[in-house]
């Protein structure tokens, strides 16, 4: 039979945090006692008051197209966003909405790579930004950071990494998956030595900006270097902040001729965002605001529960995190403590057929010897999760 698959996407991983909630899910339909830390998305409902207004758009006959880039409402209820929580000032034509925040990065790294161009990737990293750099024709320049400094590019590594090829850097605070965030203080310095690079863009995923319990106020970089405000994109969407993962609305503000050359894609391939989902995150950002206070607060919780309990366990060692719903021990103790497991991928399989629980391993996040574990589920299920995981290992630390 003929080989019909394109040879650049022969080389593109399918995205590893999918699989594993796919792989729990199925495993939970088939009967199996499976607890799954796997999904990246919060457990609570969405907002009564958004629902309704997606109800509300339905009855009034918003079915239709709208303007590919955003209905003007909600385009507006953005520009408030940005200006209320972000002291940033952005105009309709600066604003792209697309079908998630993952769409919006897609959009934005086909718009501006040309083949072999570099963007720069530090680890540990969301599992996307190197395939979707490659699906653009892009070369990913990994660079490694490191436990001892929260995992966070230094100014230094990034001066180093930037090449004549660099297009791109990615930066995400607070970061999927390591829930730590850089100060303003670390922003404005690596957002310095982009300053020294003008053919370099940077963009700042602020997905879990409304999920961060750190000491000072999270920094924007257009707001701390208002110079750099025609390089930066920002990312950012209703999925984790208002728990919309499945209403697929997320958007990108940045400077128009990239913005208009992401529009330009988005018409070309998916038209408009779902015109519900839109009139959603219209209320979203325009309505009452205390639902992401009571939201952070239960993943202050659980994080501080998870963090301590995993601490416990024999061979793990995780640090704290001041944001996003992740914790992402090292858990290479236990990798040579057990004979039949080499590695964190095969740990992660282990800890699924010995434990039923299921983690995203640390490689694919460029992070071997470490894994991935959701804390968006309940503190009893968490709970469960780490006696199982106790249980487990134990015996094997006698
Ligand atoms: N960036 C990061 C770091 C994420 O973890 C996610 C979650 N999938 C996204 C972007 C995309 O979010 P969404 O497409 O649901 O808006
Ligand atoms: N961002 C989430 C995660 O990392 C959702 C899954 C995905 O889009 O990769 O688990």
């Amino acid at each position: 039979m003929s080989d019909f698959v394109a040879d650049l996407v022969k080389q593109v991983k399918p995205s590893a945090t999918i699989a594993v909630s796919m792989k729990a899910a199925e495993l939970k339909r088939a009967g199996k006692d499976v607890i799954g830390l796997g999904a990246g998305e919060p457990d609570f409902d969405t907002p009564e008051h958004i629902k309704a207004a997606a109800i509300e758009a339905i009855q009034a006959g918003q079915t239709k197209y709208t303007a590919v880039d955003g209905t003007p409402e909600l385009k507006q209820a953005i520009i408030g966003k940005l200006m209320r929580e972000n002291h940033v000032s952005y105009q309709p034509e600066e604003l792209l909405v697309s079908c998630g925040a993952k769409h919006s990065i897609f959009n934005l790294l086909n718009a501006v790579i040309n083949p072999g161009d570099e963007v720069v990737i530090p680890t540990p990293y969301w599992v996307s930004y190197p395939d979707m750099t490659l699906l653009a024709g892009g070369q990913a320049v990994i660079v490694e950071t490191t436990a001892d400094h929260a995992f966070k590019l230094t100014a230094a590594q990034l001066a180093a990494a930037i090449t004549p090829n660099t297009k791109l850097v990615m930066l995400n605070s607070p970061s999927n998956p390591t829930g730590k965030a850089y100060t303003q203080a670390e922003l404005k310095a690596l957002g310095e030595v982009i300053k020294a690079h003008p053919q370099v863009l940077v963009a700042t995923d602020d997905i879990y900006e409304h999920i961060y319990w750190g000491q000072e106020p999270l920094g924007n970089l257009v707001a701390l270097l208002p110079e750099l405000r025609e390089r930066v994109i920002i990312i950012n969407g209703v999925s984790k902040a208002y728990a919309m993962t499945g209403w697929r609305i997320g958007f990108a503000a940045g400077p128009a001729p990239i913005i208009t050359a992401m529009r330009k894609i988005q018409s070309q391939s998916t038209s408009n965002p779902c015109s519900i989902s839109q009139a959603a995150a219209t209320a979203a950002y325009n309505g009452p605001q205390d639902c992401l206070l009571t939201m952070k607060a239960a993943f202050k919780e659980r994080h501080d529960y998870l963090v301590a309990a995993l601490n416990e366990l024999p061979g793990v060692q995780c640090g704290e995190g001041n944001g996003a719903f992740y914790a992402f021990p090292n858990v290479t103790g236990v990798i040579a403590q057990l004979a039949e497991v080499e590695d964190d991928v095969a740990l992660s399989t282990w800890l699924l057929e010995h434990a039923g629980v299921a983690v995203v391993p640390g490689t694919p996040f460029g992070a071997p010897g470490y894994v991935r574990l959701s804390f968006a589920t309940s503190i009893e299920v968490l709970q469960d999760a780490m006696q199982r995981m106790e249980q487990a290992l134990r015996p094997h630390f006698a």
